[in-house]
């Protein structure tokens, strides 16, 4: 393999809530109501009736109708803990000349609180964006272009521009959001599965149930 491309949330990180779901929660919102933003928002995007960026809006209208601020995302962020063996396994990839990015559905500037130094392994961090203004106050989320059918999107694009055959990447993720990796023809695993059925053999090569340790990755890839 030349390159690995992570999922981040309960790929690279131990399961936790989604955090676009979790900041409804901590404000105040009932995530559960049918009727509510949360649930809104989210069928509305399903539906086709709105786009990814037109979902962050409405996002972040509901965010900031609540005075969501940059200390509220860290404090959660904070609750967000890597998997063991992060350290040994991101090392012997970058040790075996192997390019690492991240694709995910959370935000850039949680995934690099996260990481602190260690984004530094990463050649790419790919997510939506936080847009704060002086006070710390959220005025914009800028959708990414990469989640869902976007993970393969991104893929093709990095081997075109990289003259890099899709089988020389693998995808490592756990969830329904990535699903569409593998229509960029490179080879998936997935850790941990959750909401994806991980015997579709043609969206998961291969499948590391009950992953408790990130080394536990490298025979697949190395
Ligand atoms: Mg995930």
């Amino acid at each position: 393999m030349k390159t690995v491309v992570f999922d981040f949330d309960g790929t690279l990180t131990v399961k936790s809530s989604d955090i676009w779901k979790s900041i409804f929660i901590e404000l105040g919102y009932d995530v559960k109501d049918e009727s509510g933003d949360y649930k809104m928002q989210m069928k509305d995007f399903f539906n086709n009736k709105i786009t990814y960026q037109e979902w962050c809006d409405q996002t972040c209208k509901s965010y900031t109708d609540k005075k969501f601020s940059k200390q509220i995302l860290y404090k959660l962020a904070d609750k967000i803990k890597l998997l063991n063996g992060f350290d040994k396994t991101i090392k012997t990839l970058v040790d075996n000349n192997i390019e690492l990015h991240i694709v995910s559905g959370n935000f850039v500037e949680v995934i690099k609180y996260v990481l602190g130094d260690k984004a530094k392994y990463f050649k790419t961090i790919n997510a939506s964006r936080m847009v704060f203004d002086d006070n710390d106050l959220l005025t914009k989320i800028v959708g990414t272009e990469y989640d869902f059918d976007g993970k393969a999107k991104f893929i093709t694009e990095y081997c075109q521009k990289n003259k890099v055959n899709p089988s020389e990447v693998c995808f490592v993720g756990n969830g329904d959001n990535d699903e569409w990796a593998y229509e960029a023809g490179c080879k998936t695993i997935c850790v941990n599965p959750e909401n994806t059925d991980h015997t579709n053999l043609k969206v998961w090569n291969k499948t590391l149930h009950c992953l408790k340790n990130l080394e536990d990755i490298l025979p697949e890839i190395l």
